[in-house]
């Protein structure tokens, strides 16, 4: 059994995060570290090792040397290596939590629900026999017959943002890892322990070394991995410069790239809404998480009479939200990730003010007693902004939600569909027919109707449009599936009598 990658320095020394690599915790090696905080606390915990290209080789050789043999196990065998990783997870799903917490800063009830909605792509992943089971026409031709079927790529790599530690690694490795693939994971420096864990985890539930392995690091392992003659396929999820970088890098170095972006969710608020409940949905949407969810409301487009109504519903509910150490079982909302982070989002909140937003809502300013260093934000709320503005433009990812007004549904969808990203999406309203034309017309990935965070379940396929996804595949369902595999189709006769020379293309009549 391998040490637990946490415990490769002594006791007495601050905790150094390494990688992991072939089945071992493995520390880093390039010099080069960078700090890991509890937002709440705002201490460093802990320095994580930044991987040279030489660190990343080494996991992508590992990764080479694993592939083929467990190409090769039979699809059951690798569905009970899921089954169990799965029962290893349930049995630890609060210290997954609790080290989300602890490094992310969200809420403990929000980070076993990050897991959750991670152990699904799991559960989903212990099908994969019946997933990959190819396709067959008996006598596609007299005496022949024909069928596809779906084989691994080889080493894949996953490059994965801070503000989902366990699920967005886990819309990715579970499948390419079920499909037969191996996996080298680099998550974000910002949030690393959650993967080391689930690493340890994957190799108890019998996960042969060399399968998973998670190296840690900046831009220069990005880089590594993204110019790797020995990486088939790279998923990405993160903001939209970097995604598109990595989409433009990865593919003209011949890999198959998928590549999910920033942000900026809109939701739509009719004059027939339930409005009580619309400002409800809105207020978890938007604030959960302190809006470090690339799925969060971050716009609202107020129909006609519904603005005033809802702005007065939901300013009494941003100034109650309980911002605590996410620790604390009464937290609603948590710290921010980092002080920087927080001092970008302080900048659009003055940037909306400058632009002559009105900031209905100030949540700047605000301490948690006992956690005066911590990352803190309030939530923060903008009326009467205006599509030129840039908090209506770029993504904040923070808890500020933005206020537009618009007469009617097709203004408000002219908006939706202008602005370059189109991840997700909800509309509030009592009228089917309203409902309808909306997701109808609606140039955006994931919709809601009266659902204000649509995020599909892992049996179905993630993703967004726009400026919100490089590549052609969305995430996990049966879209990794595809991601994950390539077609091969076979044709096959055994003659019993001479066939004869052939010069005519074969039409098998
Ligand atoms: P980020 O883009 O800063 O980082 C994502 C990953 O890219 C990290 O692993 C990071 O180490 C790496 N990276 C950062 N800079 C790089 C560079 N210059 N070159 C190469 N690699 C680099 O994103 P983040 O701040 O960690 O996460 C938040 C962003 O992720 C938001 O924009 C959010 O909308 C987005 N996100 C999108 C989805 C989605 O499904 N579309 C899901 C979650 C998060």
């Amino acid at each position: 059994m391998s040490q637990p990658a946490e415990r490769i320095v002594p006791a007495d020394q601050p905790r150094a995060i390494g990688h992991f690599i072939a089945g071992q915790p493995r520390p880093g090696q390039s010099g080069r570290a960078s700090d890991v905080f509890n937002p709440a606390t705002g201490a460093i915990t802990s320095k994580v090792a930044l991987a040279s290209a030489a660190e990343v080789d080494a996991a992508v050789a590992a990764a080479q040397k694993a592939f083929r043999p467990w190409a090769e196990t039979s699809p059951l065998k690798r569905a009970r290596v899921m089954f169990r990783f799965k029962e290893l997870i349930e049995r630890d799903l609060d210290k997954l939590a609790a080290i989300i917490t602890s490094e992310h800063g969200k809420v403990l009830s929000d980070a076993k629900g990050e897991v959750q909605r991670g152990l699904e792509v799991v559960e989903f992943a212990t099908g994969i026999p019946q997933l990959l089971k190819g396709e067959y026409t008996e006598q596609v031709a007299t005496g022949i017959d024909a069928w596809s079927v779906r084989q691994p790529l080889g080493v894949c790599a996953g490059i994965t943002p801070f503000n989902f530690p366990v699920m967005v690694p886990m819309w990715m490795f579970p499948m390419a890892i079920a499909c037969g693939n191996s996996f080298v994971l680099k998550p974000s420096e910002r949030d690393p322990s959650a993967s080391l864990r689930l690493a340890e985890l994957f190799k108890e539930a019998g996960l042969p070394d060399g399968v998973f392995n998670v190296v840690h690091g900046d831009k220069v392992a990005v880089d590594a991995l993204l110019t790797h003659p020995n990486v088939a396929a790279l998923s990405f999820v993160g903001s939209t410069p970097i995604a598109r970088y990595i989409y433009a890098t990865g593919t003209a170095h011949g890999k198959r790239v998928q590549a999910l972006g920033g942000a900026k969710n809109h939701a739509v608020v009719m004059p027939d809404a339930d409005i009580d409940n619309a400002a409800d949905a809105l207020m978890g949407a938007a604030y959960g998480s302190a809006g470090e969810r690339c799925m969060a409301i971050s716009a609202v487009v107020a129909v006609g009479e519904a603005g005033d109504k809802l702005v007065e519903r939901l300013i009494p509910k941003v100034k109650a939200i309980k911002v605590r150490d996410g620790c604390d079982p009464a937290a609603e909302m948590g710290p921010v990730v980092t002080g920087q982070h927080r001092e970008k989002i302080l900048g659009y909140i003055e940037d909306g003010v400058k632009s002559g937003a009105k900031l209905v809502v100030d949540g700047r300013g605000l301490t948690v007693p006992g956690r005066e260093k911590g990352f803190f934000l309030g939530g923060s709320l903008f009326d009467k902004v205006t599509p030129e503005m840039r908090i209506y433009k770029e993504e904040i990812f923070g808890p500020v939600l933005v206020v537009l007004r618009a007469p009617d549904l097709a203004t408000a969808l002219d908006l939706v569909n202008k602005h370059e990203y189109g991840n997700g999406t909800a509309i509030f309203t009592r009228d089917g027919a309203t409902a309808r034309e909306f997701a109808h017309r609606v140039q955006v990935g994931m919709v809601g109707v009266n659902v204000p965070i649509p995020v599909p379940m892992a049996f179905h396929s993630f993703g967004g449009w726009k400026q919100s996804l490089f590549g052609d595949h969305h995430a996990h369902g049966p879209e990794a599936v595809r991601f994950y595999t390539r077609g091969k189709a076979i044709t096959q006769r055994w003659p019993t009598t001479p066939i004869g020379p052939a010069f005519s293309m074969p039409t098998l009549s």
